[in-house]
């Protein structure tokens, strides 16, 4: 399935990206647009649309997004820190190919807008 999302034209090297993590199955760089002093975006190289519209098949992947999330949570020298997946227009989602925002560096309040 061809990915026309601005993350898949990433993914392919069409587009630069501040790259902070690599492996076979995601992806992670910093966000162009960044919500607090870390803001990296975990997506991965398979593209699902949304965690709505992901399967039990992606079950490890997904997992494994997260694990990764953590992960560069502390290679960014963070201890607390928010993960986000936006799921629809309504909740936010803009690019339709699946990310987990990993947010961090000052205080979050809560609940977000
Ligand atoms: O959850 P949502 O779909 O709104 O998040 C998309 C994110 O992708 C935004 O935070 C936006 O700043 C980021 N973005 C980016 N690089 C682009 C286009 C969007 O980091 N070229």
């Amino acid at each position: 399935m061809a990915d026309d999302t601005i993350f898949g034209k990433i993914l392919r090297g069409d587009i630069p990206c501040d790259e902070v993590y690599s492996d076979d199955r995601c992806l992670a760089f910093r966000d162009i647009a960044p919500q607090a002093p870390v803001h990296v975006l975990v997506i991965p190289r398979q593209p699902i649309e949304s965690l709505r519209s992901a399967g039990s098949g992606d079950e490890a992947l997904l997992g494994h997004l997260l694990l990764v999330a953590a992960r560069v949570a502390r290679q960014e020298g963070l201890e607390d820190f928010r993960t986000v997946i936006n799921s629809g227009a309504a909740a936010g989602q803009t690019v339709f190919h699946l990310h987990v925002h990993v947010i961090g560096g000052r205080p979050l309040d809560w609940p977000p807008g």
